[in-house]
């Protein structure tokens, strides 16, 4: 399982590097591509010379940023706290910053469907924003509880609250995706 998560987050480090140099005007520093950058990055993972880093820094960019849903970005009259990690299949158990604003409709569409299972069905795709704390909560969800190393299958059918096959190995076009609809400007972060 672990290698699903640092493979996703890896991927999603550098295209967010490559975001920001398209923003800025910068020449890319990936001629090999993202998937080699990735590649570099996660063996750096793997081998504990990098770790991901807690969540912090994800909530204080929450905490201060606009009022929209996390997932379609509409600004709507009132908002349902939607759970990342689906409350229900938590049996009980509370993970902090599991939460985003999210407008009626996106939460009540979704359910306590797994996240990526979600956007797959609907065609559409997270913000990085909202991947990055996700894949950093199933991460420690996980690494707290020794199942890092067990097979994505075992730890599945054991009762995982979250898939971890379901998150994303290849990320669409740098132009198609979006950083995150509470900072649209992508230099936060
Ligand atoms: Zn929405």
């Amino acid at each position: 399982m672990e290698d699903h998560i640092l493979w996703s987050y890896s991927v999603l480090s550098i295209s967010r590097k490559v975001m920001k140099q398209l923003k800025t005007g910068e020449t890319g520093d990936y001629p090999g591509g993202r998937t080699k950058a990735a590649n570099i990055l996660m063996s750096g993972y793997q081998r504990r010379q990098k770790n991901i880093t807690s969540l912090d820094r994800d909530d204080a960019l929450a905490q201060d940023g606009a009022h929209v849903c996390m997932h379609c970005g509409c600004i709507s009259p009132r908002y349902h706290w939607d759970h990342l990690i689906p409350r229900s299949r938590l049996r009980g158990e509370t993970i902090p910053l599991n939460q985003v604003r999210s407008c009626p409709g996106c939460n009540l569409s979704r359910g306590d469907r797994d996240l990526m299972t979600w956007h797959r069905q609907r065609q559409t795709f997270p913000t990085l924003g909202v991947l990055r704390r996700y894949i950093k909560l199933c991460y420690f969800y996980a690494k707290e509880r020794g199942l890092l190393d067990e097979t994505a299958d075992d730890a599945v059918a054991n009762g995982l609250p979250f898939d971890p096959r379901e998150l994303p190995r290849r990320y669409p076009p740098i132009d198609q995706l979006v950083w995150d609809h509470a900072h649209p400007t992508v230099g936060r972060g």
